[in-house]
């Protein structure tokens, strides 16, 4: 979607000098945008793999602490400590945080009403396959009006549009009514921890806008995310040797019991796909689809066991009062029990289910504040966002389980992202930060 697929709002139209003042700053730091994400894009933040060390997630922190320290914020820049962070379903219990600090800076404004929180992450998916890019993918190049890099579009775009609305709002001398806060964060694309640390420290508000790309549109809703592997059961034995049954200790390949399992994950997603129950205005099914599968040890035995793993994404509904997947797990093992109990092997062998992270669904009325904020913000640009449901995960649902209502709004679009030659218009990129500037103005004015 670019631009020209925005309905056209009505002229564009401010409410004030100040608001008239920093739309045109933005237009008129059109250069110097593309510079602080071209900035941006040089620092290799590629998301931990499991294995290798921190890159420059510091650096590029320290980075937008200088920049947001000159106009005047308080910035806070930390490592966390995973003793801080207590348990969570959302993230592991041994990450090391060395070299991965979060950042949040605070422009204080006149009162302590109605605060707004501007957050994105700064990892970024591997550039590989990198020797197909038309450029390097740490080296942001313009081109027919698109800066191409890697996080062009996932997000240090919309992380630039933050920063770059943020100072401007300062160069203009425009005061907020409320504190607007800046968060910059590590661990989206890898875990969510970023956006979990930032809780843990203390940071709240009464609003976030996450700066995601979705080409100027309004993403008010997002499924989360269960991750369980089912374990089958068989009895070894020689390929090729004649198996008594099994109740007589023969042998039982567990890559064949796999079958019926497969054909219960597969008649679950049916069913949630055609129950009235699982239909959301603005968001898909919930849907599980089987992911890998690996099973077997030798080419002449019997598998004694297979495991398959799938990615089950789920609704706000099917949330428990937590807000995370609880239910879900349960519906889901209770589900493969009573599916495959016609089969003998399984109902004396039933396949047992484990579950690692769990990031939670999230979902916002049409009428927050924020979401008006923004709308009202890109009218008077001239232009209509779409609400929406995100079919990709964000940070914003770790921030509006927690209370606080968050908004996924950013230029960009998420087709771009994680591939080769990813980019974002750099028309977005103004719009943007002219959007998020008036925003604040609007949704910070004291009541
Ligand atoms: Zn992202």
């Amino acid at each position: 979607m670019s631009i020209g697929d925005i309905a056209a709002g009505q002229p564009p139209s401010v409410r004030d000098s100040a608001e008239e003042l920093v739309v045109e700053a933005i237009a008129a730091g059109r250069d110097e945008l593309v510079d602080l994400v071209t900035n941006l894009i040089g620092f290799d933040t590629t998301t931990r793999d499991g294995v290798g060390a921190a890159r420059q997630e510091r650096d590029l922190q320290e980075y937008v602490g200088r920049r947001l320290s000159a106009v005047g914020a308080e910035v806070d820049i930390w490592e966390p400590a995973q003793q801080g962070m207590g348990r969570s379903r959302q993230i592991p219990n041994d990450l090391n945080w060395e070299g991965y600090p979060q950042l949040v800076a605070r422009l204080p404004g006149r009162s302590s009403k109605r605060s707004l929180l501007l957050a994105g992450h700064i990892d970024t998916v591997s550039p590989e396959p990198r020797a197909a890019w038309n450029s390097d993918p740490f080296v942001a190049t313009v081109r027919e009006g698109m800066l191409f890099g890697r996080g062009a579009a996932d997000m240090k775009g919309g992380v630039a549009a933050m920063i770059y609305a943020t100072e401007s709002l300062r160069r203009c001398g425009i005061e907020l009514g409320g504190d607007l806060l800046l968060n910059t964060v590590t661990d989206e694309e890898s875990t969510s921890a970023g956006g979990v640390a930032t809780l843990a420290h203390g940071v709240r508000a009464n609003a976030c806008i996450i700066a995601e790309p979705t080409a100027l549109n309004l993403g008010i809703a997002c499924r989360g995310s269960l991750l369980p592997s089912i374990h089958i059961r068989g009895q070894a034995g020689h390929a090729a040797a004649v198996q008594p049954h099994w109740r007589s200790l023969g042998a039982v390949s567990a890559i064949e019991k796999a079958s019926p399992v497969l054909a219960a994950v597969v008649r679950l997603r049916e069913t949630w796909r055609d129950e009235p129950e699982h239909q959301h205005p603005y968001l898909p099914a919930g849907t599980v689809v089987v992911t890998t599968i690996a099973g077997g040890q030798w080419l002449v035995s019997y598998a004694d066991s297979c495991r398959i793993d799938c990615h089950i994404s789920y609704l706000p509904g099917q949330a428990d009062g937590e807000g995370f997947g609880t239910l879900v797990e349960e519906e889901f093992a209770n589900w493969l029990q009573r599916s495959t109990a016609g089969d003998p092997w399984l109902a004396a062998h039933p396949p047992q289910v484990t579950w690692s992270m769990d990031v939670p669904p999230a979902e916002i009325s049409a009428d927050e504040p924020v979401v008006r904020a923004v709308q009202d913000a890109l009218q008077s640009l001239g232009l209509n966002g779409r609400l929406f449901g995100c079919d990709f995960w964000h940070d914003g649902a770790t921030y509006t389980r927690a209370g606080i209502p968050s908004l996924v709004f950013g230029p960009g679009q998420v087709s771009s992202a994680h591939t080769v030659d990813e980019h974002v218009s750099v028309d977005q990129l103004v719009i943007a930060a002219q959007t998020l500037a008036l925003a604040a103005i609007r949704f910070c004015r004291p009541g």
